[in-house]
């Protein structure tokens, strides 16, 4: 059954109500209701990818974030440099959970936080000399790194500082790649251009620099895949059992070379396609590698992902998905009985990144949960467009939400679970809204595949059913009608 349309319209519209005239007119451009029309045509007007409103409290990151934070900073055995003054890389430290093995500090370098650490005389006299300086340490201390990526912060582009000649001179002098990065936070207007230029990056300096020593017909690169908590592991042990090789992870728990191989693949598997599609498309022209999305959050989706995958491949690894999907699916049938009696019929707001608020609906579906509404804070028309079909009719889809209208939906919608990040956690917790970090898993997951999905269904009946919100009367949280915000 579907939501009521009109109904949503008009909560949209009064919610909007407390805003000045032009960013009641802005903001209203950012919010659609899901309809029968919406739905089949995947077509919406609605406006993504453009700059923020002032002063609203966006949920926000920038390009830095999308760069070093997510595309290049899980590449374990790369050191990254945060270069600029010490405040981005202080923050980003260790915050994003792309888990990956190794030895920290020896051949592992991704929970680290090596920074340029910018003075008033770096921004006065320039800083490439530092950097040069940066490198040659960085050899010295880490014999096992690979590369070193230059991660540019805001200054950086500002005072015309030329990474690309340091970069050039320090690949040469070093031995090893070291790779200039232009993602200062001020380009773009969200995390999505520093993926973008992360992804050239990865495309100019790394990419088809490796061969691999031997190749075959069931090589396949897992592509988008951070390994939150470990999810690229719980997804790669499925493609692995039904007899694929994973050439590369891009890029949780990836290494440098992964970064130089993967274009022998015989097939890209994108999961996260808002950060990595220019990679795919790019691979797909100059080496031919045809891609696939994927979708490995929940039972459902898992078994649709897994056949769509084995469709491109011969009848073996056809045969080995049946198996897989016949060993794993009394698991997900006892899990779904246990759970879903406990969750059926909840009411559910999301609002992540660029890809879990609409991948993960399939998850809660497949536990009787209902999503009411769903928004990106930087995803592009293109991911609208696959999220309109997934939504019900009715439902509310929001691009760049504030803080605002968060709140105003959640307790005018009188939700039972919220899933955001941690800067919207304690807020829900206090209006007594039971609530689940979508990013970083609340420190719990992997959410991936048939492994993920037990802990995903255990953790949204934990955090729905637990007995502290009975303490909460939720209903006095609600904002009295007519009350000044
Ligand atoms: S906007 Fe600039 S200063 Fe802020 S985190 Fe991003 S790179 Fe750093």
């Amino acid at each position: 059954m579907g939501l009521d349309i009109e109904a949503n319209k008009k909560l949209v519209e009064e919610i909007l109500e407390a805003y000045p005239d032009k960013t009641k007119k802005d903001r209203k451009k950012h919010f659609q209701i899901n309809t029968e029309e919406t739905k089949e045509s995947c077509s919406c007007s609605l406006k993504s990818n453009v700059k923020s409103r002032p002063g609203v409290m966006t949920p926000r990151g920038c390009s830095y974030a999308g760069s070093k934070g997510v595309v290049w900073g899980p590449i374990k055995d790369m050191v990254h440099i945060s270069h600029g003054p010490v405040g981005c890389g202080q923050y980003s430290w260790g915050t994003r959970r792309n888990y990956a093995n190794g030895t920290l500090g020896i051949d592992n370098f991704t929970a680290m936080q090596i920074t340029s650490d910018f003075s008033e005389t770096d921004i006065v006299f320039g800083g490439d000399k530092k950097l040069e300086i940066i490198c040659r340490e960085i050899k010295e201390m880490f014999p096992l790194a690979k590369g070193i990526s230059v991660q540019s912060e805001c200054p950086i582009g500002l005072i015309g500082d030329d990474i690309e000649a340091v970069s050039k001179k320090m690949t040469k002098e070093l031995e090893m790649p070291v790779v200039p990065v232009r993602c200062e936070g001020f380009r773009g207007v969200s995390q999505s251009l520093g993926h973008h230029i992360a992804n050239d990056a990865i495309r100019d300096y790394v990419m088809g620099k490796a061969e691999l020593a031997e190749t075959g017909p069931y090589d396949v690169n897992i592509i988008g895949d951070y390994n939150i908590g470990g999810d690229a592991w719980a997804s790669r042990i499925l493609l692995e059992e039904m007899g694929l090789r994973v050439v590369a992870q891009w890029s949780g728990d990836g290494t440098l070379n992964e970064l130089q191989v993967a274009h022998k693949a015989k097939l890209n598997l994108i999961h996260c396609h808002r950060s990595m599609n220019y990679m795919v498309t790019h691979m797909e022209q100059a080496y031919g590698i045809p891609y696939l999305e994927y979708n490995f959050f929940g039972p459902s989706k898992t078994y649709e992902s897994l056949r769509a995958i084995a469709a491109k491949f011969d009848a073996t690894i056809q045969e080995n998905c049946e198996k897989v999907i016949a060993k794993y699916k009394p698991q997900m049938d006892a899990i779904i009985g246990k759970y879903r009696p406990r969750l059926e019929g909840k009411k559910v707001m999301l609002l992540i990144g660029g890809l879990r608020s609409r991948h993960t609906i399939g998850a809660y579906e497949d536990l009787g949960m209902e999503i009411v509404a769903t928004g990106y804070e930087f995803a592009h028309k293109d991911d609208y467009e696959r999220t309109f079909p997934d939504m019900k009719e009715g439902s509310i889809i929001m691009d760049d939400p504030t803080a605002y209208e968060l709140e105003e939906l959640a307790q005018k919608l009188n939700i039972d679970l919220m899933g955001s990040g941690v800067k919207e956690k304690y807020v829900y917790h206090k209006m007594g809204i039971p609530f689940r970090q979508m990013h970083s898993w609340d420190y719990s997951g992997p959410y991936h595949g048939f492994d993920g999905f037990k802990i995903f269904a255990k953790d949204m009946d934990m955090t729905v059913n637990n007995p502290v919100w009975s303490l909460f009367d939720k209903k006095a949280k609600v904002q009295p009608e007519g009350a000044s915000v």
